[in-house]
């Protein structure tokens, strides 16, 4: 049987509600976008969970029933897509024919609940998509692609959604993007898609975050489309409308193979790669000293943390920052990296 989730020169693209929210809400979107020959998949949110109790949790089982009643209207049924977050939820939706789940950022940050979601996908149709746990692990993200590998899931991949961070720099979840970017490297056979919905929170980002993940060469999209976002009942800030989205499709720019470039393309990177082995160098001599300043701390019994003198580090850091046109929090991070780097080196 054919894959629903491979890589390969088209970007896979899943659109639909954040939320089945009622059978005309559904049919609307899907009427306007199911002619539409990029559209792969159709997402909707059957079971929603929500950070805090009181809002729209989904219609559970209902939607089900009116999406499959959508589906039979359908002149040319595309396979839909929902997420599920417990094991009943996997069975109601092989019971009403759902073609592909996705684990959710609030469950693949679980390896019990994975695996019990796992096992109830043994043996079943199902496609699989993980989304990335909300904190920034990247080793949860593998796991969680790796319990369902073993439980013989092989039409599956992982998307992309941003994470939850001290500052997430104007983003809903911040998008840190050498995380997928190092899991592709790691696992290359699994497509790799972006939601950009969940990373930007607003509809303005949602275009240049697509853009941006097929310039990073992602598998595919996977987008919120809502037919009256203003009043949709859950993300009603980052959902855009079918007409939107056709647009975001027709502008968005083909993903480029070539992984080379011209000359001076070429000639620039080998000056990072220059600068790239001086970082690492100075790096550690660093690291070298601080260990020196450990022994002497210890033949001192001075303590290794001294609130004051990293006060002065950090301000004496970010002012350079300001100098030299660095973005402040980007040298507050790499700043606060290596100290704690330089603590541990000194213990
Ligand atoms: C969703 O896709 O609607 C959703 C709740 O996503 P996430 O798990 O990324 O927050
Ligand atoms: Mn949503």
């Amino acid at each position: 049987m054919s894959k629903l989730l491979s890589i390969s020169d088209k970007p896979l693209i899943i659109a639909g509600p954040c939320s089945v929210e009622s059978p005309d809400r559904l049919n609307a979107v899907v009427k306007s976008i199911e002619s539409d020959p990029r559209i792969g998949l159709i997402r909707c949110g059957v079971w929603k969970p929500r950070t805090r109790p009181g809002g729209f949790e989904g219609m559970g089982e209902p939607a089900l029933q009116w999406i499959a009643a959508c589906r039979q209207q359908m002149a040319t049924p595309l396979p839909f897509c929902c997420e599920v977050a417990r094991p009943e939820h996997v069975a109601l939706c092989v019971q009403y024919g759902i073609d592909a789940v996705w684990l959710g950022a609030r469950t693949s940050v679980n390896p019990f609940l994975v695996g019990e979601l796992a096992e109830a996908m043994r043996g079943t149709h199902l496609a699989v998509m993980v989304k990335n746990p909300i904190t920034p692990d990247i080793s949860l993200w593998i796991g969680a692609l790796e319990r369902l590998k073993q439980a013989g899931i092989d039409d599956l991949a992982a998307i992309h959604r941003g994470f939850s961070t001290y500052n997430n720099f104007g983003y809903r979840n911040n998008p840190l993007w050498e995380i997928p970017i190092e899991l592709r490297r790691r696992m290359p056979e699994v497509p790799l898609l972006c939601d950009p919905s969940h990373i930007g929170g607003r509809r303005e980002l949602v275009a240049p975050l697509s853009q941006m993940a097929l310039d990073l060469h992602f598998d595919g999209l996977i987008v919120e489309c809502h037919p009256e976002p203003d009043s949709a009942l859950t993300d009603s800030q980052q959902q855009i409308t079918p007409n939107e989205l056709i647009t975001l499709l027709d502008n968005l720019k083909p993903r480029t193979h070539k992984e080379t470039g011209p000359s001076d393309l070429q000639r620039m990177r080998e000056q990072l790669d220059v600068i790239d082995a001086e970082i690492l160098r100075l790096l550690s001599q660093r690291m070298k000293i601080s260990k020196d300043i450990g022994t002497i701390k210890q033949a001192h019994n001075m303590p290794i943390y001294q609130p004051h003198r990293w006060q002065q580090v950090l301000d004496r850091q970010m002012q350079a920052a300001r100098e030299l046109g660095l973005d402040e929090e980007f040298v507050r991070e790499l700043t606060e990296k290596i100290h704690g780097e330089s603590l541990r080196m000194q213990k």
